[in-house]
């Protein structure tokens, strides 16, 4: 189980490696997706993360972080998704 704590960590990593600076980390229940971001920069995770491998965290963390500096799923987007969980 992952805690929030170690989520908010993470967040706070990635945030530095890719050079974005979400205004708000929210960790709540979501129905249909694991993670949501706003244009204002709120990054919203799913709750049920928590009982999810860290590995897979840190892929959802990645793309919704990069999604503040690229709104969708561009060739940039797919090279740095790519290069950051190689
Ligand atoms: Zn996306």
């Amino acid at each position: 189980m992952i805690t929030h704590e170690e989520i908010k960590k993470e967040v706070h990593i990635w945030a530095e490696k890719i050079k974005v600076k979400p205004m708000q980390v929210h960790i709540r229940q979501m129905k249909n997706k694991w993670a949501s971001c706003s244009s204002r920069g709120r990054v919203t995770l799913n709750k049920d993360i928590m009982k999810e491998p860290k590995k897979f965290l840190k892929q959802v963390i990645v793309h919704e972080l990069l999604h503040l500096k690229y709104p969708n799923h561009g060739k940039m987007f797919k090279a740095l998704i790519k290069a950051y969980l190689k």
